[in-house]
């Protein structure tokens, strides 16, 4: 007899963001294979499972992908319930499909448990709604991310008509993407809001698409979303204002100084 296969979303970083579903299956567990976004403390909720790190090193993701495959299904063939652990909701940029099929060729029962992706989260911690009345009626997920092999896609499309838009794994070359969308007809002053380790005392950062195109982005230290359009407009404004304060503030000490 097989085992299960469990898919279970992780959640955008911080343990307690996982469901109740996802912390029972990982009690349970007897073996979890867990992504490098996961965090430790959700990992460590495998209280009896052989626990194996299968994050992926960038330019190896095919051949890793195809390891990983192989791997769950030997899994499956030895234990009851297995666990892959995921970053965010498993659905969204996370190759579930590809294990899905791997498991179902394999006449393996697979079970996908959703968590919350990195955008949901982001969107929570800035208390700024992906739609909003009047504003937002769409919201489109999209990554420039191709792989090797992939054919090459026209991701800048998807964002032209979405009121809201959301890149993963993009913010590396969050540059030229500004450059990319204005150069396709995205209004230049589109507000960008940039949003790291959404979950996990993350930072955020306000700018507009010829902001980032001419400035790019400061150093980041985690995992980031470029998420863009007008319901962050109101944070950009209110972003203006502080730093005009701010520069007054420098220019009265200056004064003040001199004086
Ligand atoms: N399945 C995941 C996404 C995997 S792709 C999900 O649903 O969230 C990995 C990309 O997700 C990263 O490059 C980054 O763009 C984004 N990401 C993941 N966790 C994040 C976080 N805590 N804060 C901001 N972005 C995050």
């Amino acid at each position: 007899m097989n085992g299960i296969v469990y898919l279970v979303g992780a959640g955008p970083g911080a343990p307690d963001l996982l469901t109740l579903r996802a912390a029972r299956l990982l009690e349970a567990a007897e073996i979890v294979f867990y992504d490098a976004l996961v965090h430790a403390d959700t990992v460590a909720l495998a209280v009896r499972a052989e626990k194996v790190a299968v994050g992926k090193r960038s330019g190896k993701h095919s051949e890793a992908q195809l390891f990983i495959n192989k791997r769950l299904v030997d899994a499956a063939r030895k234990h009851k319930v297995i666990v892959r652990l995921k970053g965010g909701d498993p659905m969204i940029f996370g190759r579930a499909q590809e294990e899905i099929e791997a498991l179902a060729q394999a006449g393996i029962t697979c079970v996908v448990v959703p968590g919350v992706t990195a955008a949901l989260a982001a969107s929570a911690e800035l208390g700024i709604s992906l739609t909003r009345r009047g504003i937002s009626r769409s919201v489109t997920f999209a990554t420039p991310r191709v792989g090797r092999e992939e054919q090459p896609s026209d991701w800048a499309a998807s964002l032209l008509n979405a009121d809201t838009g959301v890149l993963y794994m993009a913010a590396h070359e969050a540059r030229q993407i500004a450059a990319q969308l204005i150069a396709r007809g995205k209004p230049a002053g589109t507000p960008v809001m940039v949003v790291e380790s959404a979950s996990l005392n993350g930072a955020h950062h306000v700018t507009t698409l010829a902001g980032l195109a001419n400035d790019g982005l400061p150093a980041l230290q985690g995992p980031a979303l470029l998420m863009l359009g007008e319901v962050y407009r109101e944070a950009l404004d209110a972003s203006i204002r502080e730093s005009l304060d701010s520069a007054d503030i420098v220019a009265t000490g200056a004064l003040t100084q001199r004086c």
